[in-house]
């Protein structure tokens, strides 16, 4: 790795909000906010220093494909909040996440991911792995020893975990997957940051994010990313330099930005998230709570255990089946029906008549979805004005 990505910045020590305040402003020389770097390319001062560029890792001043001074910030900050040695920017979260997956598996390998998964890293590994030769093994991720049990010794090069999951916010036991050693483990934590969870100090090797959701904040970056040491990141970018799926530097510059206010708006989502599951889970037009704040939710000891705080998330099953989901989702006025998540607004998603419409009942059954199921994304408004608006929604199905 060159050595402009090292991370000179004195945080060492400083706490996680301190750290998000401050990372990854290196090189900007006075400017309090980040500059953005839009330049593709930049000029060798000399034929020895070009062809040093060219075959380093990642340099930030040569071509934006293989690097970018803005990117590096985003990338800075990110390893700091981590606690990694390095991190590598995406185009989004499905960049980082093929950017993994192909950059380390071959034909012949195996993997070992969940049943409970992100739909477009489910269709990764169910479609495009098969098409290579990459044999891929789904296990319920809820059950304890269940990744482990699926390794096959001198085969599997990859366990691939996501905790949260979804849809149903299912927690993995990040200890569990650390303690696998042979295969490379990943965790995709796109649902808690790392001011919730840091799945590298349980000893998993990557950690992945959609950054288009809780860490940009904004619904304004299209981004992903990945931390972990740089032997691992060097071999990642070997293949993510062909791939292409490079982030944009206005996007990982929205990235930076959100990273600022992580701890905040972290916890005023968990606040107000525990406090709507808190106030619906009885509601009679409601047939299934999930949140990993409250004790009903099949994880909550182990969410106790290995997130600060169980995040901004919900999932529900409203009365009515198919026609209550869509009642409920056309009902709500303060929130808002959209796909992504983590942003300031309150948003609603009914997977049963939008992402997952073409599964059939007993697909959607494996996947955790049922014809009511709803997911929300709980915002920065007044919790009290996301509660009222919710049970004047329900009043609407059944
Ligand atoms: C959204 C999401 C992704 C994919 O991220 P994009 O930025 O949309 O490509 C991957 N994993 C999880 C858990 C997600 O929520």
């Amino acid at each position: 790795m060159s050595e402009d990505h090292e991370s000179p910045e004195p945080l060492e020590g400083l706490r996680p909000d301190t750290k998000a305040v401050r990372a990854g402003r290196e090189g900007n020389d006075t400017a309090l906010a980040p500059i953005i770097w839009t330049s593709t390319t930049y000029v060798t001062p000399s034929v020895q220093e070009g062809r040093e560029m060219a075959s380093a890792v990642g340099p930030s001043h040569f071509y934006t494909r293989y690097g970018n001074p803005s990117i590096k910030a985003f990338e800075d900050a990110v390893a700091a909040l981590e606690g990694a040695e390095a991190a590598r920017a995406f185009g989004s979260g499905m960049g980082a996440v093929s950017g993994v997956v192909l950059g380390l598996c071959s034909s012949g390998d195996h993997v070992v991911t969940q049943q409970q998964l992100y739909a477009g890293t489910q269709m990764l590994f169910q479609s495009v792995c098969p098409r290579f030769d990459i044999e891929v093994s789904f296990v319920d991720g809820r059950v304890p020893g269940a990744f482990a049990a699926a390794v096959k010794p001198g085969k599997t090069v990859l366990v691939f975990a996501e905790t949260p999951a979804n849809p149903r916010l299912d927690i993995v036991d990040l200890d569990e997957i650390g303690s696998i050693s042979g295969p490379v483990t990943a965790v995709d934590s796109t649902f808690a940051p790392p001011l919730i969870q840091r799945p590298l100090t349980h000893g998993v090797d990557l950690s992945l994010h959609s950054a288009t959701k809780i860490i940009g904040g904004h619904n304004d970056a299209t981004l992903g990313v990945v931390s972990g040491s740089r032997e691992l990141l060097d071999w990642i970018w070997g293949y993510a330099v062909l791939q292409g799926a490079n982030a944009s530097p206005y996007d990982a510059t929205n990235g930076l930005r959100g990273i600022r206010t992580l701890g905040p708006r972290l916890r005023q989502q968990s606040d107000s998230a525990l406090r709507l599951a808190e106030a619906l889970a009885e509601h009679p037009a409601i047939e299934e709570m999930c949140y990993p704040g409250l004790p009903s939710h099949r994880g909550f000891e182990l969410a106790k255990r290995q997130m600060d705080l169980p995040g901004g998330l919900l999932t529900f099953d409203v009365a009515g089946g198919l026609e209550g989901g869509c009642r409920f989702v056309e009902s709500v006025r303060v929130a808002q029906l959209a796909p992504s998540l983590g942003g300031p607004e309150t948003l609603v998603t009914h997977p049963a008549s939008t992402t997952h419409i073409s599964l059939l009942p007993e697909e959607l059954e494996a996947a955790g979805i049922k014809p009511g199921t709803v997911r929300v994304s709980v915002g920065l408004e007044d919790p009290a004005d996301i509660i009222a608006d919710f049970l004047q929604a329900l009043e609407h199905v059944g």
